[in-house]
C-alpha cells in the first residue's frame, strides 16, 4: 500500500527547473507552474503516435504531466498545461497501478510526457516500479527547459531522452511561451543529455529503442529561420550523429489567434526548407514527420484515452 503522503524536501524550496522560483510547494505560495507537491500526473494511457523507435508496434505508455514550467500559446496539450487550470491529479497508487496494468499488456516503454517540473514525483514513481518488479524502457519527453543538476540526478533513471529543442531565437521563447533564456538553457540541457548517452540510439531485436537521445524540434510556421539555425547549431556544437525529429504536426490552437502570422498551419514550402537545411548539414539519423499529420496529434485529454481514434504517422 502506497503512503499518498510523499514528502519531497527539494519542494520546500523548489529549484526543479531552471526558473529557480525558490517557492515552497507544499504552502499555498506556488511558483510558476504552480504546481504542488501531489503526483501533479493527469493521465496514463497507452499511444502509438511516437516516432516508430518509440511506439514501436505495441504502443507506448505515456504518463501526462498536468501543468508546465513553460506556457506555449500554440500548445497542443493546452487543457492539461495551462497553469490557471484547475487539474484533478491521479493518486501515486491509480498512477502506478494503471502502468503496471498497460506493462503487463506487453507494452514495455514508459514515456514521461512534461516532466521538469515533477522530477521528484517522476522518480519516486520509477522507485515504486522498481520495488514491484518493473523495470521497462523509461523515457524522459520535455520542452528542454531542464535544469541540468536535475539531469544528472536521472542518470541512473532514464534510459531515452526526447527533448523537444523549440527555439534558437530567444525573442520567440519569450513571446510564445513566456520563457527567458531558453536557448542557453536548453542547450546546457541537450548537452547533459548528450554526455549521458551519446549519439548512438540502441535498438532492439523488435525494432524498439531501449537507450540514447532522439532531439525533437517542431517548426513553427512563418518561423524557418529558427529551425534553420537551431539545426546548424545542433550540427556544429553538439553533433551530427544524433538522432533528429523533425515535427510538422503544429496546429493552431490554444491562444495561438492571438498571433496572426502563427495562426495558421505550417506551408509544404516552409517545411520543405528545413528538411533541405537537414539534408545539407548531413544529419542522417532520424525522422521526417509527415506535413499531412497535424490534426492526427491533437489530443483530447477529456477522454479515458486523450489519442483515441486518432490516426498517427510519422
Ligand atoms: S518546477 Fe515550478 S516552482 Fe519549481 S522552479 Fe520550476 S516553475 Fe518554479
Amino acid at each position: 500500500m502506497l503512503n499518498e503522503k510523499q514528502y519531497f524536501p527539494e519542494l520546500l524550496n523548489c529549484k526543479i527547473c531552471p526558473r529557480n522560483c525558490s517557492s515552497n510547494r507544499y504552502s499555498g505560495k506556488l511558483g510558476f507552474c504552480k504546481s504542488g507537491s501531489d503526483s501533479g500526473v493527469v493521465s496514463v494511457c497507452i499511444h502509438k503516435g511516437e516516432e516508430p523507435v518509440i511506439s514501436g508496434q505495441k504502443g507506448i505508455c505515456n504518463v501526462f504531466f498536468g501543468h508546465c514550467n513553460m506556457q506555449c500559446v500554440y500548445c497542443q496539450n493546452f487543457q492539461i498545461s495551462n497553469n490557471n487550470n484547475n487539474l484533478i491529479f491521479l493518486s501515486f497508487a491509480n498512477v502506478i497501478e494503471k502502468i503496471i496494468e498497460i506493462i503487463k499488456s506487453g507494452v514495455n516503454s514508459v514515456g514521461f510526457v512534461s516532466p521538469s517540473h515533477f522530477i521528484p514525483q517522476m522518480k519516486y514513481i520509477i522507485n515504486e516500479l522498481g520495488n514491484k518488479g518493473f523495470k521497462p524502457i523509461f523515457i524522459y519527453n520535455s520542452n528542454a527547459y531542464d535544469s541540468v543538476v536535475q539531469l544528472k540526478s536521472l542518470e541512473n533513471y532514464i534510459d531515452i531522452y526526447l527533448p523537444d529543442f523549440k527555439y534558437f531565437d530567444n525573442k520567440l521563447a519569450e513571446k510564445y511561451s513566456d520563457t527567458k533564456n531558453y536557448f542557453e538553457l536548453a542547450t546546457l540541457a541537450i548537452k547533459e543529455m548528450y554526455r549521458q548517452k551519446g549519439s548512438s540510439l540502441v535498438i532492439n531485436d523488435e525494432g524498439v529503442a531501449e537507450s540514447g537521445l532522439i532531439i525533437r524540434h517542431l517548426v513553427l510556421p512563418d518561423n524557418t529561420e529558427n529551425s534553420i539555425k537551431l539545426l546548424e547549431f545542433i550540427a556544429e556544437n553538439i553533433s551530427r550523429k544524433v538522432s533528429i525529429s523533425l515535427m510538422s504536426q503544429y496546429f493552431p490552437c490554444n491562444k495561438s489567434s492571438y498571433y496572426f502570422e502563427i495562426n495558421r498551419k505550417l506551408l509544404k514550402q516552409e517545411y520543405e526548407k528545413v528538411i533541405n537545411t537537414l539534408e545539407k548539414l548531413e544529419f542522417n539519423k532520424g525522422w521526417i514527420q509527415n506535413l499531412n499529420s497535424s490534426e492526427n496529434y491533437l489530443p483530447n485529454f477529456i477522454e479515458a484515452n486523450p489519442f483515441k481514434k486518432k490516426k498517427l504517422s510519422f
